[in-house]
């Protein structure tokens, strides 16, 4: 494996780091915003990085919006400069995994359990789907003989977070992964918990794709982070060095794993969720090569 714990220095001198780097990568919440917040200094760092030439990225694992859905989020925090092209959501690496696996040509339809961001996608490619916000407010009456009918035309399950999961939806689903041969089960994150509001943590789509998985007994193909697909997806179309790409994200598990599982450089920011002390504590195995109190460091 390329992963390697990282020497975990506080940047305190930051052409360390940015004569190491042309490219960054940075996850956005806890690192660009939080919540609907954008975070103190991010647009001049961007905009010095800009100037001086590096390449930038966003990557999240948030599949609520599609990524138009996400440049109007950054428009709307004033972030004007960011183009469609920069921003790698997890619902957007569904559609390219589907691009990539050939979906289309199977001539099947995709059942979502998951909200605008995935069906949004899903229509940019021109992938029929089912579900997702249709089946909201769906109840399954119970009586003998019943039994739910589901489309055999499905050969692929996405799940995305959903604040609207059910019942039916989830007997949907796993009629469509147990019952069709060759139905793809593709979860677009695993994130076990979020931070909807900062008053508590909320639970992710760890818990969407954990019942798909408790009922069927199959492990979801993973498309955000940390898994390989963006960062494969930004090499392959930009042609960039991995070993001068630096990952920035507030998570361990799913950002510095991402960068460190994939060549990358890493960079833990304290801006989000995780703590100084949980990072430098001895349970942590997860060690990014440097750490930030946020972005605005960079400068
Ligand atoms: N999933 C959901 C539903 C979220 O609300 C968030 C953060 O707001 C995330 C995932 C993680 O997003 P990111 O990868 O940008 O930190
Ligand atoms: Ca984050």
């Amino acid at each position: 494996s390329m992963s390697k714990a990282g020497l975990c220095q506080k940047l305190t001198v930051p052409s360390e780091l940015l004569d190491k780097t042309d490219v960054f990568i940075f996850d956005c919440d806890g690192v660009i915003w939080k919540g609907d917040t954008l975070i103190d200094g991010v647009p001049a760092v961007l905009e010095m990085l800009r100037a001086a030439g590096k390449k930038i990225f966003f990557v999240t694992n948030n599949s609520t919006k599609s990524r138009k859905g996400y440049l109007g989020k950054f428009k709307s925090l004033g972030l004007e400069t960011v183009a469609a092209e920069e921003i790698f959501s997890s619902s957007f690496a569904a559609a390219a995994y589907l691009e990539q696996t050939k979906f289309k040509a199977t001539g099947k339809k995709v059942y979502i359990i998951g909200e605008v961001g995935v069906q949004e996608e899903l229509d940019l490619i021109g992938v029929p789907w089912i579900g997702g916000a249709s089946d909201a407010g769906k109840k399954v009456e119970l009586k003998s003989g019943y039994a739910l009918p589901h489309d055999k035309d499905v050969g692929a399950v996405i799940v995305g977070f959903d604040r609207e999961i059910n019942y039916h939806k989830i007997q949907t689903a796993q009629l469509c992964i147990n019952e069709n041969p060759g139905c793809e089960f593709i979860a677009t994150n695993l994130d076990a918990v979020t931070h909807l509001t900062d008053a508590q943590e909320w639970a992710g789509n760890g818990a969407m794709a954990g019942a798909i998985k408790g009922c069927t007994g199959r492990e979801p193909t993973l498309v955000g982070k940390p898994s390989p697909l963006m960062v494969d997806y930004i090499v392959d179309k930009y042609g960039c060095d991995r070993a001068r790409i630096c990952m920035v994200g507030d998570r361990l598990d799913t950002d510095i794993v991402f960068g460190q599982s994939n060549g990358l450089l890493s960079c833990l920011t304290l801006s989000g969720v995780t703590s100084e002390s949980k990072l430098l504590s001895a349970d942590n195995p997860i060690k990014p090569d440097y750490y930030v109190d946020s972005i605005a460091q960079f400068k």
